[in-house]
């Protein structure tokens, strides 16, 4: 068993849960504002363009700014500094909170803007280990989508397009300030999508279970994840009242287990997925599970019997027709991931991942 090197875990700061908890999310605001003049700026998942949902709780005021993030890509870095600059552009004045609604790709965006705007420079300047050195705007999740831990983690994931790099902003100033985990707010999400979603966090913690990297109370937080994934996803309608509560408080477990251990196999090639071929995290991962039975036999068996339990389509061929460019590209932004793989194979992983063995991984899925 390998140490982490994580000894000083930070989780969320404050945390409110329950059906409407979001009605709370003014109280909150006003809290932050301290002048008259005092702004917020809410990232909210064009979802909610057209059903507003915070309409009638009074969160939102006349100097607020309210951006609305399309989530038909993943941000990459160059989307980041996007949004930092429309910030910038309506306000010389900082805001007093950033809140972000929605899921993995919305809270990341809040958090990445939060931290920019404080410590200056590029998001790409930032994509590591303890690169950020301030702490951000006070920020605030409303997730509204379960399963990737965006809400809990030490990370905003982003891509830098330039050199092919899918790394987030690992620091203790990633971490939300508060969060509202309202699971009233899940019950739009399309079905397939709330399962791709929602084994993101049933696969982080089997995969940190069976890493070498471990610590003690990283594991008990994903022992608990995967037993709730288990009773909400082989127990009746995943999308039930009660399990849409259950999946909300998997994926902020799944999100604390993750701050103190790595991921392994699977994380990595699905990051090659998005990476090459464009696909998102959720449904990216689900395909990778295709190709993880000799990795993981017994999660291998168990995801599969929960998507035929919950009757969902999981997509397949993906990779039938690569080029041998694009199978280069995904050998290379697979192996990049040296953390994750050295949990799950140990450091000469790259032996055991050979370009040959990558491919047919692939070919695989
Ligand atoms: P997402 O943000 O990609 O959204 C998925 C889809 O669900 C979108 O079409 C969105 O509009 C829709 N949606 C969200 N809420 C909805 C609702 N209530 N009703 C109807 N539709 C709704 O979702 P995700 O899977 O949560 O996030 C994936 C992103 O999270 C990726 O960019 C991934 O890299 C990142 N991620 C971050 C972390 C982290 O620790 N920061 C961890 C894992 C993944
Ligand atoms: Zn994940």
């Amino acid at each position: 068993m390998l140490s982490t090197g994580i000894r000083n875990a930070r989780n969320v700061v404050h945390y409110l849960f329950g059906m409407g908890a979001i009605a709370d999310l003014s109280t909150i605001l006003d809290g932050r504002r301290i002048n008259i003049s005092d702004s917020v700026i809410f990232f909210i998942d064009s979802f909610f363009e057209h059903h507003n949902l915070l309409e009638g709780f009074n969160a939102i005021t006349s100097g607020d700014q309210i951006i609305y993030v399309n989530t038909i890509e993943e941000p990459t870095t160059s989307f980041i500094n996007f949004m930092r600059d429309k910030v910038f552009d309506a306000s010389a004045k900082q805001p007093c909170a950033i809140v972000g609604i929605g899921g993995g790709i919305t809270m990341d965006v809040a958090k990445a803007v939060s931290n920019l705007l404080t410590n200056g420079g590029n998001a790409e300047d930032y994509q590591g280990w303890d690169l950020v050195k301030k702490p951000g705007i006070f920020k605030v999740a409303v997730p509204t989508i379960s399963g990737t831990g965006a809400e809990s983690t030490r990370t905003c994931v982003m891509t830098n397009t330039a050199n092919g790099l899918k790394l987030g902003m690992n620091s203790d100033f990633t971490v939300f300030d508060q969060i509202i985990l309202d699971p009233d707010l899940t019950q739009t999400v399309p079905r397939d999508q709330y399962f791709y979603t929602g084994m993101d966090a049933y696969i982080h913690c089997m995969e940190s279970l069976n890493g070498q990297y471990r610590n003690a109370i990283g594991d008990a937080y994903s022992t608990q994840t995967i037993q709730l994934c288990r009773d909400l996803f082989m127990g009746g309608d995943m999308m039930s009242d009660e399990n849409r509560a259950k999946l909300m408080v998997a994926s902020y477990l799944g999100g604390c287990a993750i701050a103190t251990s790595y991921v392994g196999v699977l994380h990595p090639f699905s990051a090659g997925l998005s990476v090459v071929l464009g696909l998102h995290h959720g449904v990216a991962n689900c395909i990778t599970m295709r190709a993880m039975e000799e990795f993981y036999p017994d999660g291998y068996r168990e995801f599969y019997r929960m998507a035929e339990s919950q009757n969902v389509r999981l997509p397949e061929g993906i990779c039938r027709n690569l080029t041998d460019a694009q199978l280069k590209q995904l050998y290379a932004s697979t192996i990049i991931h040296e953390k994750p793989l050295t949990n799950a194979l140990g450091e000469c992983y790259k032996d055991i991942l050979t370009p040959g063995k990558v491919k047919e991984l692939f070919l695989r899925m």
